[in-house]
């Protein structure tokens, strides 16, 4: 680790955090309403360290066995911090039991058989002593059914919820969302809103919305979002090289 990568880094998170203030500012919400999870698939463990220093605390993930091995090396390197872990990405359901070694919660619940293997794994990891409750997750909204981003349709999304309200090893939170390309942000966050709005309505446990990433974060606050997932904003392009 350089002094030049903690100063970019320390320089980035300004510049994010500057962001999200404004947008908090403009949009006539509470600075600090909008939590920032930092996005650090792709990044090496020793930035995750220099951030958590930097006293950032929740970090995203989109693949289970990157992320096995990331947690083990910010805890090796950082043994006194203790940051969250989401996954943010796709998951195949042989992956639920790793997944639940290590995340708080998973964002990107979009079916009942997933739900249904986090379930069984949750209440494992709760059984053996090693979580202390129920898995937070969050449902992950398609806005335009596109099955490479993932996501339950917005038709899928009621019935969905009622499912996983059920599972003892599962703690419905909320509504995730990532903006369908070459959508105005602004249009597919205020459905997003929408759906969020209903789902609260149904179950009121379900209160947070993450959306946003680096690209279009304000529109996300405009539009009420509580968790922004920033990546390349925060990081820039260094990544790592093999996996
Ligand atoms: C990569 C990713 C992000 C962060 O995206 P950036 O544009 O790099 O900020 C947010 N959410 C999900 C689901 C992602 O996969």
């Amino acid at each position: 680790m350089t002094g030049d990568r903690r100063e970019e880094l320390t320089r980035r998170l300004a510049a994010v955090r500057e962001r999200i203030d404004a947008a908090c500012v403009a949009a006539g919400r509470e600075v600090g309403d909008v939590a920032l999870l930092a996005v650090t698939k792709t990044v090496r463990a020793s930035d995750v360290a220099v951030l958590l220093d930097l006293g950032l605390t929740s970090f995203g993930e989109n693949r289970v066995q990157e992320a096995g091995a990331k947690v083990e090396a910010v805890a090796a390197l950082r043994p006194a911090a203790t940051p969250r872990w989401h996954l943010v990405g796709g998951l195949q359901r042989n992956k639920a039991v790793a997944a639940t070694r290590w995340a708080e919660r998973v964002e990107s619940v979009d079916s009942v058989r997933l739900a249904d293997a986090l379930d069984v794994a949750a209440r494992r990891t709760m059984d053996a002593g090693d979580r202390d409750g129920p898995l937070s997750v969050l449902l992950q909204l398609s806005l335009d059914g596109d099955p490479e981003r993932g996501g339950v349709p917005r038709t899928g999304l009621g019935p969905l919820a009622e499912h996983v309200a059920g599972c003892a090893g599962l703690r419905l939170d909320g509504l995730m969302a990532v903006a369908p390309l070459g959508v105005d942000p602004d249009d597919a966050f205020a459905a997003v809103a929408t759906a969020a709005a209903d789902l609260r309505a149904a179950f009121p446990q379900a209160t947070t919305l993450s959306a946003g990433m680096s690209g279009d974060l304000e529109a996300a606050i405009r539009h009420g979002s509580d968790v922004v997932r920033v990546g390349t904003a925060l990081v820039g392009d260094r990544r790592l090289t093999s996996r």
